[in-house]
């Protein structure tokens, strides 16, 4: 029986977030995909299939060929083994310092608050990811009072915004009681399948932070935006948070000058600035997103030639040991 009382209870985006497609077969009666398309695709994938319906509302329908559904739909080029690319490709366990915290870079650290996302990318570098099973981050907290060399706390995952406000509340009050901490960072791409996960009682929790707030949206394609998640972004920005963009070079996705260029400007129009451009991290299944790193820089020049300095993202490498990301340009 379905439960109206507790349905009432549960905040917009929650419910919202019940809309997602899990399952293969739907997702594909409702791109309206034929044999021949759904041959190409893995029924249950090891990191299971997970699209907002605003996302599949932005699929192209009848194929495959399309920048969104590229991303988010298991191809049977998943399953073709490839020996350099890896489970952990950046070696995150190598990093990590607490249960939930890795420390690879000097002056920040970074919370992996949890393993869930509002949608499932098919090139995650982090899927396969062992997350803490205990809830809480008083280690954590403990853990980062004690060091003073820290200044920001980068909140990461998954992703953040999954949270319940009651989980990430009681984080955000103790990272806002220490006082060398200057900067609290989101990392998410919450506010691209969900943006109404960014509510009042969310800008309420923002608000309270103490420190400067960093947003770091994760969008790889202009088409994964709408007026609805540049209104709620632009929130966040109006409660002085400073908004930026990390995007994947994808092949088949983002790997030409038009779609690159217009994605780095749409977003600069709407105050959030490219920050970086990652080369992709070579995880097991994700071979055919890979783009020759030549093609990466050229396409970063031909931008350039068009844009302002402040509209190019920074071309770079996640490589483990190396005391930042390594620039490609
Ligand atoms: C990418 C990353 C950061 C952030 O690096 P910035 O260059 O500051 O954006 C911090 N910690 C870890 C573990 C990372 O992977
Ligand atoms: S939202 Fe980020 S962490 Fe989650 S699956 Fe996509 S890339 Fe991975």
């Amino acid at each position: 029986m379905v439960n109206l009382l507790s349905n009432q209870m549960l905040p917009l985006w929650k419910s919202i977030a019940r809309q997602t497609f899990t399952k293969l077969e739907s997702l594909a009666d409702f791109l309206e995909l034929n044999q021949d398309q759904r041959a190409q695709l893995v029924l249950s994938p090891s990191f299971p299939l997970k699209v907002p319906l605003r996302l599949a509302q932005k699929m192209a329908k009848g194929t495959l060929d399309d920048p969104i559904i590229r991303q988010f739909l298991p191809l049977q080029q998943e399953m073709k083994p490839h020996a350099n690319f890896l489970a952990d490709p950046v070696c995150d366990v190598r990093f990590q310092v607490q249960d939930k915290l890795l420390q690879k870079y000097a002056g920040r650290v970074l919370i992996t608050c949890t393993g869930a996302c509002a949608m499932h990318c098919r090139y995650c570098f982090r899927q396969n990811f062992a997350y803490a099973a205990k809830s809480g981050f008083s280690d954590e907290i403990a853990w980062i009072a004690q060091q003073a060399d820290i200044h920001e706390v980068i909140l990461s995952g998954g992703d953040p915004l999954s949270l319940d406000d009651a989980l990430l509340s009681p984080l955000l009050q103790g990272l806002g009681t220490l006082c060398h901490i200057k900067k609290i960072r989101f990392h998410t791409r919450f506010p691209i399948g969900i943006p109404e996960r960014i509510d009042v009682n969310f800008l309420a929790l923002i608000k309270a932070i103490p420190q400067q707030v960093y947003f770091v949206i994760h969008c790889n394609h202009a088409r994964e935006l709408d007026a609805d998640i540049l209104e709620r972004l632009r929130a966040l920005q109006s409660i002085g948070c400073v908004l930026l963009n990390q995007a994947v070079l994808l092949k088949g996705v983002n790997d030409n000058v038009g779609a690159l260029k217009e994605l780095c400007e749409v977003l600069a129009n709407h105050g959030i600035l490219p920050y970086y451009l990652h080369q992709l991290d070579r995880i097991q299944g994700g071979e055919h997103f890979e783009v020759d790193v030549a093609c990466g820089r050229l396409l970063i020049e031909q931008i350039s030639r068009e844009l302002p300095g402040y509209c190019v993202p920074k071309y770079v490498q996640e490589i483990a040991g190396e005391p930042n990301k390594t620039p490609l340009m």
